[in-house]
């Protein structure tokens, strides 16, 4: 069976392009808006890897990433950040505060699936 991958992507353009490329690799794709539908979803069944926009109305992806690395249901999450390539710095705060990795937007979709499949393999691809 596929691993099931939890997006929490505020933008909707970027949020469609996302899940679509996934679930069109097969992939099982659970969508939050924000950090907080975030929450609801992961009080359920865990996923097999969670990706994070950094910059979410409300609480952002770095406070929402650091809160799960404090809960031991969701320290061991694999969690990748998506960051802006023009926002120098998100990349080093996201592994600060305990991503995994990260994927820079604008969405590489040709590169998309094997970055995802690499994150999948290694869990803890932490510096
Ligand atoms: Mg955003």
């Amino acid at each position: 069976m596929k691993a099931t991958i939890l997006v929490v992507e505020d933008n909707p353009t970027n949020r469609k392009l996302v899940v679509d490329l996934l679930r069109y690799e097969g992939y099982e794709v659970v969508e939050a808006v924000d950090a907080e539908v975030a929450q609801l979803v992961l009080a359920g069944p865990l996923p097999d890897l969670v990706l994070i926009d950094i910059a979410l109305p409300g609480m952002d992806g770095l406070s929402l990433t650091r809160l799960l690395r404090t809960d031991d249901r969701t320290r061991h999450l694999r969690i990748v950040a998506l960051t802006a390539s023009a926002m120098k710095g998100d990349e080093q705060q996201a592994l600060d505060v305990g991503c995994d990795g990260y994927i820079t937007k604008p969405i590489n979709t040709r590169a998309l699936p094997a970055l995802i499949a690499g994150f999948l393999r290694n869990p803890d691809q932490r510096g």
